[in-house]
């Protein structure tokens, strides 16, 4: 946004040394509603950008439009698509839309005898918001019933209070973007995501710890059934029954023998794919922003589309470089250095995520996933062998990656 000619100057809270070189950074908290709310009446924006879910899902939305802010957002009722698993499923349902068969749960008992209609993996969702770690995939009946008991007992507190359990679908994942006035829907390129966090997407599910845009498996046809089968029914849906969708729908598809089906819907950009679009793309996104939060995108997506200039999207990757022991335990503190040679590379950029600095100005690791090497390249091959030189410039001993980011499309076209 800030490279915007149409923006004069970025303000992010909290912010982070990354976010702090394209305007000032403010030290509220993303789920202190009162404190945003005062923090946006003193700023005065022209347009306000809800980036993660937690502020969306407690109505931060909803409190600035009623204060005459633009907001790029969903409220917090069209919001749940993300934050309720059960709430987003029987949308699905009442929709039409394909996605895998499910039962909701608060009884342990009726769980596990759902469970045995059902073919084995089983994969068990806890309804709430659990930071992208509420999904399990339990590979025998035994491990699925043990799981129902924990998740059932607060294993994710009050989010694992209510379950989804679900069909497993088979196929390859995907990601599609739709920046949306409620009614107009302007789509971005498909990405894909690798959330295990070992090579071979082995170990524990992630945030996510690589991305890579355009996704091949996404074709002309596949987008096609998607518009037509997922996002126009859904977004028509949702404005029927009150609660219009405005800001960008993130729908999480799996590509099965049946066509594509949802795994899930986000209520923001994902994370890290968010970082390969906005690398990737040639034109401004802020129009397309500005038109979702003010309305008038229907009928002109293709002007958006335009300014958007998708055609000289560039092949692009994400490496996520996150610390030793994510996604469980890890310690904060970490001094890395490098990060300005990752920088000065051909087709690089180092977003920043958890990072922070010491007493002294030097760049610390302040989380779990803590910078996103990011490049373009003429294909993905070459954007990809760009972000791992970018990653092989930062010395960080205590940081860790993923070493084939990339690898189903790379397989695909080598
Ligand atoms: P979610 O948070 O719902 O996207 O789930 C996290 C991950 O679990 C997804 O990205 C998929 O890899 C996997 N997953 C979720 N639901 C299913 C399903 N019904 N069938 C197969 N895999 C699934």
């Amino acid at each position: 946004m800030a490279q915007s000619a149409l923006v004069d100057m970025v303000h992010s809270t909290p912010g982070n040394p990354g976010m702090d070189e394209a305007g000032p950074c403010f030290d509220v908290a993303v789920t202190d509603i009162d404190k945003l709310v005062q923090l946006t009446l003193q700023v005065e924006p022209d347009l306000v950008v809800i980036g993660p879910e937690a502020p969306l899902a407690a109505g931060l939305a909803d409190v600035l439009r009623a204060r005459g802010f633009d907001v790029f957002g969903p409220s917090a009722q069209a919001a749940q698509l993300e934050s309720s698993k059960a709430f987003s499923k029987a949308r699905m349902k009442e929709y039409g839309v394909p996605t895998a068969a499910y039962g909701e749960f608060t009884d342990p008992v009726l769980a596990k005898s759902y469970l045995r209609t059902l073919e084995a993996p089983y994969v068990l969702k806890a309804d709430g918001l659990a930071a992208g770690k509420g999904v399990v995939i339990a590979p025998t009946l035994e491990e699925a019933d043990a799981e129902i008991d924990e998740m059932l007992s607060g294993k994710f507190g009050d989010a694992s209070a209510t379950l989804v359990i679900e069909e497993f679908m088979h196929g390859e994942e995907a990601s599609i973007f739709v920046i949306t006035d409620g009614t107009g829907a302007v789509y971005l390129p498909a990405a894909q995501d690798h959330k295990r966090a070992g090579d071979g997407d082995t170990g524990p599910n992630t945030g996510g710890m690589g991305a890579y845009a355009p996704a091949p498996v996404v074709t002309d046809e596949i987008l096609s059934r998607v518009k037509k089968q997922i996002v126009q029914p859904m977004l028509k849906g949702m404005k029927r029954d009150g609660m219009p969708y405005q800001g960008v729908l993130y729908v999480g598809i799996m590509v099965t023998a049946d066509g594509p089906k949802v795994v899930e819907f986000n209520a923001r950009f994902g994370d890290p794919e968010c970082q390969v679009l906005m690398k990737g793309l040639a034109g401004d996104i802020v129009p397309a922003i500005l038109g979702a939060a003010t309305g008038g995108l229907e009928g002109n997506e293709e002007a958006f589309e335009a300014l958007l200039e998708l055609d000289r999207f560039e092949p692009t990757a994400t490496i996520v470089l996150a610390t030793e022991g994510y996604p469980g335990s890890y310690a904060k503190g970490s001094l890395i250095r490098g990060v300005k040679a990752a920088n000065e590379l051909p087709g690089v950029t180092v977003f920043h995520a958890g990072t922070d600095v010491d007493e002294s100005g030097a760049l610390i690791a302040n989380g779990g996933r803590v910078l996103n090497v990011t490049a373009s390249g003429d294909t993905l091959k070459q954007a990809v062998d760009r972000a791992y030189a970018g990653v092989d410039a930062i010395d960080w001993p205590e940081g860790f990656c993923r070493r084939d980011i990339g690898w189903r499309a790379l397989g695909e076209t080598e």
